[in-house]
C-alpha cells in the first residue's frame, strides 16, 4: 500500500515540530527518514501511526486518511516498532508476539491456531524462537528489540513503521533485521541514524531538517559528501570497491584538534 504524507504539520506543546511534509513511501519499498536528533522523524512517524494528530495536511494510506479509520483499522493497516518500546514487559516473549493477533481477535475470543502458526514464524524470521517463554522484561535491549518486531510482523500489516529499529542491534543483527524488513514486500517507513544502513537498505530517503523535508531520492544520490555535511555538520567520504561502496564520517577538519590541549602543544613547539 501506498503512504502519502501531504502537506503535513505537527505541532506539539503548542509549537509546529514538523512543517508542511510531504512525501510518499510507493507501494512495497523501504523509505528512510534520516536527519539529525530532534528534526521532526519521530513526530513525522507518529503522525502516520496516530500517536498524534497532524495540525494540518493529510497522511493517506492506499487513499484513505489514517485519522479517519477505526482503531481497529488502523492496527491491521500499520504496525510500529519503536527504539524503546515502553510495554507491559510482564509477559513471556510469546505472550508479547501474540499481543500482535489482538486487531484480528473477536472480543474475548481465543487465539486460534492460525494466530499461532503466524506468531511461531514471525519469532522464527527475527530468530527469537528459543527466548519464547523467557519473560520480556528480562531481555536485553537488543532481543527486546527482535521481540517487538516479531510483534509487529504478527499483526500483518501491509505497512510497517520503525523507529531507530537497530540502535541496540548488534552489528549482525542490525543486518539481519534490514534484510528481513526489505524482504517483506511491505511498505517500510523507517527512521534511521546509521546513513549506512540507508544507503545500502532503503529504495528511498527522505532527509528531515528543522522539521522540513530538505532533501528525497535514491539513496546514491542523496547521501552525498556534501548533503550530510550540509545536514549533519561532518565530513563524509564513501569508500570501498565501487558497487559495495560506504560512508567514513569524520569531524570537521577544523574541529578535529580541539581535544589537544592548546598550551601543551605550544609548549612543545616552543621546546
Ligand atoms: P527526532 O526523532 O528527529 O530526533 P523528534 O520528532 O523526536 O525528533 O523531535 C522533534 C522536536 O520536537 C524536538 O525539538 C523535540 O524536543 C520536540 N518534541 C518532541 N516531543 C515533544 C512534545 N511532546 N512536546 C513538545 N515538544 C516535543
Ligand atoms: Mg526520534
Amino acid at each position: 500500500m501506498k503512504v502519502e504524507f501531504d502537506d503535513v504539520t505537527v505541532a506539539l506543546g503548542g509549537r509546529d515540530i514538523v512543517h508542511g511534509a510531504s512525501l510518499t513511501a510507493e507501494s512495497g519499498t523501504v523509505v528512510g527518514l534520516i536527519g539529525p536528533n530532534g528534526s521532526g522523524k519521530s513526530t513525522l512517524l507518529r503522525a502516520l501511526y496516530r500517536a498524534v494528530r497532524p495540525r494540518e495536511g493529510r497522511i493517506r494510506v492506499d487513499g484513505t486518511d489514517v485519522h479517519r479509520l477505526s482503531g481497529r483499522q488502523s492496527a491491521r493497516t500499520v504496525a510500529v516498532m519503536l527504539q524503546d518500546p515502553h510495554t507491559d514487559f510482564d509477559l513471556t516473549v510469546h505472550e508479547l508476539v501474540l499481543l500482535g493477533r489482538a486487531p484480528y481477535r473477536a472480543s474475548f475470543g481465543r487465539d486460534t491456531a492460525e494466530d499461532l502458526r503466524i506468531v511461531d514464524e514471525a519469532m522464527r524470521s527475527v530468530d527469537v524462537s528459543d527466548l519464547a517463554e523467557r519473560m520480556a522484561a528480562t531481555l536485553s535491549g537488543g532481543q527486546r528489540q527482535r521481540v517487538m518486531l516479531a510483534r509487529a510482523l504478527a499483526q500483518q500489516t501491509p505497512v510497517l513503521v520503525l523507529d531507530e529499529p537497530s540502535n541496540h542491534l548488534d552489528i549482525r543483527h542490525q543486518l539481519e533485521l534490514m534484510s528481513i524488513v526489505r524482504g517483506l514486500g511491505r511498505t517500510v517507513i523507517a527512521a534511521l541514524h546509521d546513513l549506512n544502513l540507508a544507503l545500502q537498505y532503503c529504495d528511498h530517503v527522505v532527509v528531515l531538517a528543522d522539521g522540513r523535508v530538505a532533501a528525497e531520492g535514491p539513496p546514491s544520490e542523496i547521501l552525498t559528501p556534501d548533503l550530510i555535511r550540509a545536514t549533519f555538520d561532518v565530513d563524509a567520504r564513501l569508500v570501498g570497491d565501487p558497487d559495495e561502496e560506504v560512508l567514513a564520517f569524520r569531524r570537521p577538519k577544523a574541529e578535529r584538534h580541539d581535544c589537544v590541549p592548546s598550551t601543551s602543544r605550544t609548549e612543545s613547539v616552543r621546546s
